[in-house]
């Protein structure tokens, strides 16, 4: 045997030893937080291509976040050096898809420079499509929005949702939803869902596209398998279903996504579809001390269970689980902070050792203020992330319909920005032109029949922003693309525009350097020769050599993809939401906000969902390896408003012996609290006479 793949094994327990050698038939691994599943597929990728000989292009490994993704390409990089790793695919689900699609344009029937729709997008025309039947709020939209997010995680298609639509609101919503695909597919876009769907549906439906890929990939290893979709599931089925040589890791516990589609029911379905599957279950954490362990296990076992599962440390107990209570959430982020600054100097930590989690991205702006008084390098995941900027939004939009001028949506957001005089009712007259002649509003405005529509000054000025976007993307083709988006940004002169619209000069010239970045960052995409080893896509799905459409397509992709933190690993304390933490570990652990209402979260309590929130603590919690610290607020201001908390029903569930409170509120006497009521109603009794 390979003698660095022996003493790899050699380093795992016997059940891990024997999920890494099953490599003939499918491999399910079902095991708690901090078992060591990751380790596993990590462990398994090196044995496939040193000792059994795979190349390393056949491998697939899919999981769900960037960071996670990132992760793991880390991991795997230790073990295959050089050309051993070459062509390796380590990826999220949705970049498999991308580039799946990008791979299969002409069999799916799209063009080239296809566009990808954020979820605003999406929206913008899911709104423009119900407008027409009547005025629809926001809400109306978001509910039909999450209804074809639904459908389409569920591999369920218009003429299929329609069929089956049980009342008025599914028949409208399948209607506007057969009207969304037909309209996307006219702007040659597809939405964030359909980097999963339009895949299964071709693999399922086209025997030729089936082979090919079943030929590109021969093994796959899915992490966090618990959160995969239907849609997500049939991919893997599908090109998987032949020779079934697929590992899958998971854990029923964290499944915390079924709001987006995840079945944790697919565990099961693999047993029934895969009747060979070898199920393997790891019992031994290597990730935390017994207390936090014992508080894990305590809390989950108040959920019901498929699977019955056994997790113990090796670690000695540690530490106890400290539950610090504020006196409102302002004392709560200035507590955090500043221990963080203490407990750095005492402990000999570095800040990248401190993570803070928290249910929402509200919960960090307090805190986030307390880091930077107290000059505290901080990393966010998530939340005001750099693509969601509205700079670089703009300087997004230009990207995009330079790649596919039937981007009408990208068309809308820059065609007066910075201003060209162009209003909206010139624009509204352009669209409905538009829609007559069934054109995007980049073609109409080309088209000589405008100007009965239009005032000669509007047709003028329309042709002039064309024009201008026509010329940059002939400078494109001809020589250096790169050069020529950086000449379109400066020939507009959308920094002098940032400055009129900026409230300090300070402001403008952050945001213009944003711009920059961003185009630096598509530079950079555009340079990664596919010799590169950190290549996202490589030979296993790779099919062309990048283009400035490939480029860019991802740089939208990654903006859809949670913004999580950028690539560097420098030496912060990691903020993130508890949904974000999934997979990661930190020695000292701060989870934020432990009550009612925030974990779990009123919508949860209002719909019946508190298996999910108590599985979302049970994530967070099992990320600390050391220390774990749990705070709450007595006070805190909803909607303005200051209220009183009430403490998390979680932190009844937690082992009481190995909890060290501080500022505990009062467990009162119930017979105290029986007078106190009587009396009240004996005053209230008084008052009323
Ligand atoms: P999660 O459910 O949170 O994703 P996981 O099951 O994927 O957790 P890993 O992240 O793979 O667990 O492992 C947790 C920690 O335990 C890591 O630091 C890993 O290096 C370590 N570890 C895993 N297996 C072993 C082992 N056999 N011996 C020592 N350490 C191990
Ligand atoms: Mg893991």
């Amino acid at each position: 045997m390979n003698p660095s793949i022996a003493q790899r094994l050699r380093g795992l327990n016997p059940s891990q030893q024997q999920a890494v050698r099953a490599i003939d038939g499918p491999c399910l691994v079902l095991a708690g937080a901090g078992s060591g599943k990751t380790s596993v597929i990590t462990t398994k990728i090196a044995y496939l291509v040193k000792e059994c000989g795979m190349s390393a292009r056949k491998i697939a490994a899919v999981t769900f976040t960037n960071k996670a993704a990132r992760e793991m390409k880390e991991r795997v990089g230790s073990m295959l050096k050089g050309r051993e790793g070459h062509g390796l695919t380590v990826s999220t689900f949705h970049t498999l898809g991308l580039n799946i699609i990008r791979g299969e344009l002409k069999a799916l029937g799209y063009k080239p420079g296809f566009s990808l729709f954020d979820p605003e997008d999406a929206k913008a025309l899911l709104r423009d499509l119900m407008d027409k039947d009547a005025q629809v709020d926001a809400d109306q939209i978001n509910a039909v929005q999450s209804m074809i997010s639904n459908w389409k995680n569920d591999l369920v298609l218009p003429g299929e949702a329609l069929s089956h639509a049980a009342d008025d609101d599914a028949h409208y919503a399948a209607r506007v939803y057969e009207a969304y695909v037909r309209h996307l597919r006219a702007y040659n876009a597809v939405d964030f869902d359909d980097l999963i769907l339009l895949p299964v549906v071709l693999l399922r439906d086209d025997p030729e596209a089936l082979a090919r890929w079943r030929r590109k990939i021969h093994y796959m290893l899915v992490d966090e398998y618990q959160d995969t979709n239907v849609s997500q599931y049939l991919l893997v089925k599908l090109l998987m279903g032949e020779r079934e040589t697929f590992t899958v890791v998971g854990d029923d516990d964290q499944s915390i996504y079924a709001w987006r589609g995840a079945r944790p029911e697919n565990l099961v379905t693999l047993g029934e579809d895969f009747s060979r599957l070898k199920v393997v279950k790891l019992e031994q954490n290597y990730r935390s001390t017994g207390t936090i362990l014992r508080a894990a296990n305590a809390l989950i076992a108040h959920n019901p269970h498929v699977y019955d599962k056994t997790l113990w440390s090796q670690m000695g107990d540690g530490a106890p689980i400290r539950v610090v209570v504020n006196r409102h959430e302002e004392a709560e982020a200035e507590r955090v902070a500043s221990e963080i600054l203490t407990r750095r100097i005492k402990e000999r930590a570095e800040w990248r050792d401190f993570a803070v989690l928290y249910r929402g991205n509200f919960q960090a702006r307090l805190l986030e203020l307390k880091l930077q008084h107290y000059q505290i390098p901080y990393k966010m995941s998530g939340g005001t992330s750099f693509f969601s900027r509205g700079e670089v939004k703009d300087a997004m939009a230009y990207l995009r319909l330079l790649i596919n001028p039937g981007d009408d949506n990208a068309f809308l957001r820059i065609v007066n920005v910075p201003r060209r005089e162009i209003g909206p009712s010139t624009l509204e007259k352009l669209a409905n032109y538009a829609t007559d002649r069934e054109v995007s509003l980049f073609a109409a405005c080309h088209e000589m029949g405008l100007e009965q529509t239009l005032p000669e000054r509007a047709v003028e000025r329309l042709a002039r922003f064309t024009r201008f976007i026509d010329a940059t993307r002939r400078r494109m083709d001809e020589g250096d693309a790169i050069a020529a988006i950086r000449q379109m940004m400066t020939e507009m002169d959308y920094e002098a525009w940032l400055y009129q619209n900026a409230s300090a000069p300070t402001v403008a010239e952050r945001r213009m350097a944003n711009v920059w970045t961003l185009i630096d960052q598509l530079e950079k995409s555009l340079d990664r020769s596919p010799e590169d080893d950190d290549a996202e896509s490589t030979d296993a799905t790779a099919t062309q050599t990048d283009s400035v459409e490939d480029a860019i397509s991802r740089l939208v992709l990654r903006d859809i993809l949670e913004q999580q933190a950028e690539e560097d690993d420098s030496d912060r304390v990691q903020l993130l939401t508890m949904h974000a933490s999934k997979g990661l570990e930190f020695p000292h652990v701060y989870l934020m906000g432990l009550e009612e209402d925030l974990l779990p979260h009123r919508n949860a309590v209002e719909n019946g969902t508190v298996e999910e929130e108590r599985r979302l603590a049970y994530v967070g919690i099992t990320r600390a390896r050391r220390t774990l610290t749990l705070t709450l607020a007595r006070q805190r201001k909803t909607y303005g408003e200051l209220s009183d908390c009430t403490p998390s029903r979680f932190l009844d569930e937690l082992p009481a012996e190995d909890l060290d409170w501080e500022g505990r509120p009062d467990k009162e006497d119930p017979e105290k609290k029986q007078a106190r009521g009587q009396s009240a109603i004996a005053g209230l009794r008084s008052l009323l006479g």
